[in-house]
């Protein structure tokens, strides 16, 4: 029975279920588990399963089932990182499986909660994926502009407002494609970027009472921006998508970086000097992703 039960709460995982591969200890500690979903069906039933695409092992925390990647690494503690993959665990070379179950368990509230999230911010992004074709949508400034093509080739890519409507011309046929749309898309919004970012600087700059030296542009899916101690901002083109409130709080956070180079108590005083909502603003900011490009 117990057997039956493991292949019902573990068919499909491959190699991640292989019985080798499960020290004795852990396999106890599967079973316990399985017993419990049996139990409690209604948490059984809808158990959700996380699996990292490199798991070689797998551990059900709170009624969740985990596959993991286990990496063997030089360091003196072991670590969890969750990323869009899943979780990894890093463990020194000496110590036994049974530790690091023990370790999952004690962390098993805070994997699960960060496997969730991650996995809702990688749904939110799929459903945000931009079509590039003629008539689609893509957030600019904090609200749709559609894309309009037909336009005489050679023209320049223009923002036409028409009532509440935004669209962006691009001097492309109907029949383009994709790829030369979103190039053309890609540059108008580094054009526009550059000019918004630097009215900003500008704007918040004598708040603060710092010099900005140079804006660069970046694209990083992660970072928006970073400031350096001889004056360089770097701010990500990719900002333009969302509201101008969004953009200033980006803003004034790297100028801030200009005065203090640490996220210091001191720094955030900065920041909230010039914006004393900046925490609603950067809080709006984490909870909606950037559409994806390609
Ligand atoms: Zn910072």
């Amino acid at each position: 029975m117990i057997p039956q039960l493991l292949q019902g709460l573990f068919g499909g995982w491959g190699t991640a279920a292989q019985p080798n591969g499960l020290q004795s200890s852990g396999q106890k500690i599967l079973v316990a588990q399985a017993y419990q979903a049996q139990e409690a069906p209604e948490n059984g039933a809808n158990a959700a399963v996380f699996r990292h695409p490199a798991a070689q092992r797998q551990v059900m925390l709170g009624g969740v089932l985990v596959g993991y990647a286990l990496q063997r690494v030089r360091r003196r503690s072991i670590g969890f990182v969750v990323d869009g993959q899943g979780l990894t665990v890093r463990a020194p070379a000496g110590v036994a499986l049974a530790e690091i179950e023990r370790a999952l368990h004690g962390k098993a509230g805070w994997i699960v909660r960060k496997l969730h999230e991650v996995r809702l911010l990688q749904q939110h992004r799929e459903a945000g994926r931009i079509v590039w074709a003629h008539g689609a949508q893509l957030p600019y400034l904090g609200a749709p502009l559609r894309l309009q093509l037909g336009a005489t080739p050679g023209a320049r890519v223009r923002l036409v407002e028409c009532g509440d409507e935004r669209a962006l011309q691009l001097a492309l046929p109907h029949e383009a494609a994709a790829q030369q749309a979103r190039a053309q898309v890609q540059a108008w919004f580094q054009r526009q970027a550059r000019s918004h970012f630097t009215a900003r600087l500008e704007y918040f700059a004598p708040q603060l009472e710092v010099r900005w030296q140079r804006l660069s542009l970046s694209s990083a899916r992660t970072r928006w921006g970073s400031a350096s101690a001889d004056g360089s901002i770097r701010l990500n083109w990719r900002l333009l998508h969302y509201a101008p409130a969004l953009i200033d709080y980006v803003v004034v956070h790297e100028l801030s970086h200009l005065r203090e180079m640490n996220h210091s108590p001191r720094f955030w005083c900065t920041v909230e000097g010039v914006l004393p909502d900046y925490a609603t603003r950067r809080r709006q900011l984490r909870a909606q992703p950037a559409p994806l490009w390609d």
